[in-house]
């Protein structure tokens, strides 16, 4: 079991179509952006231009794909959503483009996973909505270029720090997506609860709100399991003792951390006793991939101040030791 981890399950996606905001005023939180983003709207409609590149990055859950959508709504034309590991030809990605109509959005989620090749079609297509087509072998090869339709490019990412420069380089726009506060939360719970039709009080929104890791999906997440709970054990109604015991036994602690995370931090204290540990050496040791770790995982965990990152590694912090109950038995010598 992959307790809360924030990645889409199978069940999110079955879901998480019906609870997607559907333009910029009911997408919550994000305000920086959301304010440039209504500006850009704007002014490209007034030109009647398509939007520039655009780059999301920050961790999973926190409302990229959803964005995207309410961008091509707003602007009123169509989105075409794949992402990097599932197209594997430069062949398949000029067809995608091909395919694109005046305007049209193309979001590529996980776009650092591009393989090089896929990659250099975007170069030209991004900057000159054109594409170089190599026609013929050996030395009568020749490339033609083929001009597309003008379009935005939307990229999302877990890391943009995985992101090639040239492709970096040719988005208009980046912009990193933070985690939720609690009370942006409770809202989107409370928004989401309408939808499913869940009666939610106040102090049941604020309890799943405080466990759902600053990440919108898990907020929904936790609401449809705890709603099964109160359909089941209660009168159907989520006050904030029965958010608290559907939580409790989900696993899931008072500040959303799930037992990956307490096994993370309480092996950097046993096994490692509280001394800097590399991501790879973590990684091993609690038996899951590094980069799920780095992506998943540890941003949360850092943005908390559970872990600290150092130059000699990670290290847990006294937060971390009295959130676990525990005493920090020696000085970390940082
Ligand atoms: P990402 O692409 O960053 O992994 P998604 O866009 O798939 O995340 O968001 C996951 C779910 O969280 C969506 O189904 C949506 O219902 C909800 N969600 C995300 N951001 C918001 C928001 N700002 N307001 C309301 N709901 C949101």
């Amino acid at each position: 079991a992959r307790g809360i981890a924030p990645e889409a399950n199978r069940e999110d996606i079955k879901i998480e179509g019906s609870l997607r905001p559907q333009n910029l005023d009911s997408y919550i939180g994000q305000k920086k952006i959301k304010e440039s983003l209504k500006i850009y709207i704007e002014a490209a409609k007034k030109r009647g231009d398509c939007l520039d590149h655009l780059l999301f990055y920050g961790p999973p859950g926190l409302g990229k794909t959803t964005l995207a959508g309410i961008i091509a709504n707003e602007m009123g034309v169509h989105i075409k959503i794949t992402s990097g590991p599932a197209i594997e030809k430069p062949g398949d990605m000029a067809a995608i483009l091909n395919n694109l109509q005046e305007g049209d959005i193309l979001f590529v989620d996980e776009i650092h996973r591009l393989n090089r090749q896929v990659e250099e079609v975007l170069y030209p297509a991004m900057e000159d909505y054109a594409i170089d087509i190599m026609i013929g072998k050996g030395p009568t090869a020749r490339s033609i270029r083929l001009d597309l339709p003008h379009f935005t490019l939307i990229g999302a990412t877990t890391r943009a720090g995985m992101l090639s420069a040239p492709l970096r380089d040719r988005f208009g726009m980046i912009h990193r997506m933070e985690f939720y506060d609690i009370d942006e939360l409770c809202n989107i719970i409370l928004q989401s609860a309408k939808l499913l039709d869940v009666e939610v009080d106040k102090g049941g929104a604020v309890e799943m709100a405080r466990r759902s890791r600053g990440t919108p999906r898990l907020a929904n997440r936790i609401l449809k399991r705890v709603r099964d709970f109160a359909q089941v054990k209660f009168d159907g109604k989520v006050t904030g003792e029965v958010a608290m015991t559907a939580l409790d036994l989900m696993d899931v602690d008072k500040m959303g951390l799930d037992h990956t995370d307490r096994n993370l931090l309480l092996t950097m204290i046993n096994k490692f006793a509280g001394k800097p540990v590399g991501l790879d050496t973590l990684a091993a040791a609690i038996g899951e991939d590094p980069g799920t770790i780095e992506d998943v995982y540890e941003p949360y965990l850092i943005k908390n101040g559970f872990i600290n990152r150092t130059p000699r590694g990670r290290v847990v912090t006294e937060i971390a030791y009295a959130h676990l109950g525990l005493e920090n038995p020696v000085d970390t010598d940082i």
